[in-house]
């Protein structure tokens, strides 16, 4: 029997708050519905500008929590919405629960666990405060509950994403047999590294987009001065819902999952049709809970068998590592780390964000490409976030600060517990080692394997030195001489400094001199 049914007990009302990343159909909360319940759902100014936002992410959010009260309210629940027209009478989210319990005669207020410290600290600060009970409950969207992380991450401390993983699939029985993996190896990556030659371009799917009218809520951005960067449309390209984010899931596994792996990190000048490649586009969706990481991956997975070997391995594996995997792990690592994590700065960088970063105007083709394409769309993929922007930050020295900024910001996809972990930990190398064992820094060399850029590029990818040398090459080995002392012992990065050491002094002073030059200019390359 629960309290609500019990006679010695009188039925109570109950305020739930379900913030904008909380959009999950399936959780326990919603199974029955309660007359003494009443679901908050807001737009809020604070979330709205606590960072500079992208103006489709804001827009995505924004539409895709209005869908789910509407699908609440279908289900016979009650639900309070608000507009930003009405929320931002409240100074921030505490003083609009305030307000909000007090309207519903609320006697009890419960909430999702929010994956975001910021949140997280703010709503159990709040409830210290209050004078009725409170209750905090699970997300139910992860594949590892919360009380289990403890097992798996220590703050401070290395944790191989690898041995994680593994433990996952076993854990969760994914291309396991008997505890070992499917086909007898865990990692397919060696075979997943290949680029684009041009006869593969012509057979890129074009990305699944919808056509959702944002129309009123770019109107509200505007009336609440909210500011935000990126290119803006009338309509949100992004899934808003249940229905159209099972549509983005199966045309990724019946186009983009046969060739996922192999092509995964590479990169080409995008055009309308080829912007994000064999990548999926789920963040969004499973980001605001939309979908969970396990029907993600059950779809997958079902799609590889029903291929009856005509998917290879290396492909589904590639896939169930990102969300098994990648998406866990750094899960894992932000709780186990924060709140230190947001002030990791192992490297002492602490250079100006170059302002290109926000109109993409660089003669740097690899970067304008990245940017201009993350304005436009409000995505990259991993390897264009982690190897162009990523590497040019780490590279250039620029501090962390600005740069979690940057990716908090642009990025349709962007919560804090996912952006900052790769950000600090895998682009910039902010931990000194807690996530990656190296700085994954990288020359134009690399570029130019994955990538048709330097084709078209005004750089010249072969040169060092001289006025139309490719940026990154000078300013890679700037990096590994300035951090010398700190990679000094590393085993993986004994290659590259001891090809530094062995060049002549002269070499080593023209380098250093034109990367100076560079680091000089950041704002005019
Ligand atoms: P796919 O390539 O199709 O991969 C499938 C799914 O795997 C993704 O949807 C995502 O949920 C998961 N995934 C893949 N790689 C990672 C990873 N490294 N960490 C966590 N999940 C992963 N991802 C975000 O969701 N939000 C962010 O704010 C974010 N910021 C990033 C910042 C930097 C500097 C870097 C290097 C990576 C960042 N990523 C972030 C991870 C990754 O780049 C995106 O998840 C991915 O590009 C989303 O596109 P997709 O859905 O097409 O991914
Ligand atoms: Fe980027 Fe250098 Fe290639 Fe130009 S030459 S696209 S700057 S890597």
């Amino acid at each position: 029997m629960n309290r609500n049914e019990d006679p010695h007990h009188p039925p109570v009302k109950r305020l739930r708050l379900v913030l904008g990343d909380q959009l999950n159909q399936a959780h326990h909360w919603y199974q029955e519905t309660d007359a003494n319940v009443v679901y908050l759902i807001a737009e809020l100014k604070q979330e709205a500008v606590y960072v500079k936002h992208h103006v489709q992410k804001v827009c995505a959010f924004f539409a895709a929590m209005a869908q789910f009260a509407k699908w609440l309210e279908d289900q016979g629940h009650e639900v309070h919405y608000l507009t930003l027209d009405e929320s931002a009478r409240y100074q921030d989210l505490p003083a609009l629960l305030t307000a909000s319990i007090a309207q519903h005669g609320a006697q009890g207020f419960e909430y999702q666990r929010p994956d975001e410290y910021r949140l997280r600290e703010q709503l159990s600060d709040f409830c210290t405060q209050l004078e009725i009970p409170s209750q905090e409950s699970d997300t139910e969207h992860f594949l590892l509950p919360f009380e289990a992380l403890g097992q798996y991450f220590e703050p401070n401390k290395h944790v191989r994403m690898e041995s994680f993983y593994r433990k996952m699939r076993v854990r969760c029985r994914v291309l396991v047999e008997n505890n070992e993996p499917l086909g007898g190896r865990w990692n397919f990556d060696a075979e997943n590294r290949e680029a684009l030659k041009p006869d593969d371009l012509k057979d890129i799917p074009a990305p699944l987009c919808f056509e959702n009218d944002i129309s009123d809520i770019l109107d509200r951005l505007s009336r609440h001065e909210i500011t935000t960067i990126g290119r803006s449309s009338r309509a949100c390209l992004w899934p808003i819902n249940r229905e159209q984010s099972l549509a983005l899931l199966d045309y990724f596994c019946q186009n983009q999952l046969p060739l996922f792996g192999r092509f995964q990190d590479a990169m080409t000048c995008h055009s309308e049709h080829q912007w994000s490649l064999y990548h999926s586009r789920l963040s969004f969706a499973m980001n605001a809970k939309i979908l969970s990481p396990a029907e993600v991956i059950d779809a997958a997975l079902d799609t590889y068998h029903e291929a009856n070997g005509a998917i290879g391995l290396a492909q589904i594996e590639g896939f169930v590592r990102q969300i098994l995997g990648w998406r866990e792990y750094v899960r894992g690592m932000y709780w186990a780390n924060m709140p230190d994590y947001a002030s990791q700065n192992t490297l002492q960088a602490g250079a100006t964000l170059p302002d290109w970063f926000w109109t993409g105007e660089t003669r740097m083709r690899c970067l304008n490409e990245a940017i201009t394409q993350s304005l436009d769309y409000a995505y990259a993929h991993h390897i264009q976030r982690l190897m162009i922007t990523g590497n040019f930050a780490l590279l250039a020295g620029i501090d962390p600060a600005q740069v979690d900024a940057w990716y908090l910001g642009i990025y349709i996809d962007a919560i804090e517990w996912v952006e900052l972990p790769n950000t600090r930990s895998m682009a910039l190398f902010a931990d000194g080692g807690w996530i990656a064992t190296k700085p994954y820094a990288a020359s134009g060399n690399y570029v130019n394997k994955m990538s048709d850029y330097c084709k078209s590029c005004e750089y010249s990818v072969k040169d060092k030195t001289g006025d139309d040398a490719c940026p990154l090459n000078s300013l890679y080995w700037h990096f590994i001489d300035r951090n010398a002392h700190r990679l000094k012992g590393n085993p993986r990065t004994a290659f590259p400094m001891k090809n530094w050491e062995k060049q002549s002094d002269e070499n080593r002073q023209a380098i250093r001199a034109k990367a100076e030059q560079v680091i000089d200019n950041l704002n005019v390359l």
